[in-house]
């Protein structure tokens, strides 16, 4: 009885079943994008600023070397004590081909996702590294991103206003620039924005 046990046993552990479980955890399994994308949005999260969340992880290989996210200098009231800083800003979009002015609002009180990055990682790390970020970074943030010795960018949610020559300047500087358009955040890390 025992032997009968131990040979069925054997057949279940044979290379038929290693293959199936092999299967079922590729299934589950996320990519590399996705991890650290899923990452990025739980990094979001910590955001205080009521008008937008963005996170954002520097990776070197598969390491995890930093995270942050859109904040207040530490120490300083952020935008849930003090309210958000708000300033005004004329901006043209293009409407039905014509071009046409719009008055547009951005809190200004916090330090972007990505420059807390930069802030907050060694340049020694940041050589030939690739950020995360749940939010295509805006002009100011891309042109520091160039500047910081990352050769990749990979962004979900796109932002239109600075999206044209952020393109240009990644595209100038040899950085990949890579949106995830199939990604979906993690349940509960994910915050309407308006662009
Ligand atoms: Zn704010
Ligand atoms: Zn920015």
């Amino acid at each position: 009885m025992i032997v009968r046990e131990w040979k069925e046993a054997e057949l279940i552990t044979g290379e038929e079943v290693e293959e199936m479980s092999t299967n079922t955890q590729d299934a589950v399994r996320k990519d590399w994008d996705t991890y650290f994308m899923d990452i990025a949005y739980m990094v979001s999260t910590r955001s205080r600023c009521p008008r937008r969340h963005v996170g954002s992880v520097l990776v070197q290989g598969k390491k995890l070397l930093g995270t942050a996210y859109n904040g207040a200098p530490m120490g300083v009231q952020d935008c849930l004590e003090a309210g958000c800083m708000i300033s005004e800003e004329i901006e043209m979009k293009l409407m039905d081909g014509k071009e046409q002015l719009f008055k547009k609002q951005r809190c200004i009180r916090t330090i972007h996702a990505e420059q807390n990055l930069l802030l907050f990682t060694d340049r020694a790390d940041r050589e030939g590294s690739t950020v995360y970020v749940t939010d295509q970074p805006c002009w100011t943030c891309a042109n520091m991103l160039a500047n910081s010795g990352i050769i990749e960018i990979v962004y979900h949610r796109s932002y239109p206003k600075d999206s044209e020559k952020v393109v240009a300047l990644m595209a100038q500087k040899g950085i990949t620039f890579r949106c995830l358009d199939h990604f979906a955040p993690p349940a509960g890390a994910h915050m309407e924005v308006s662009s």
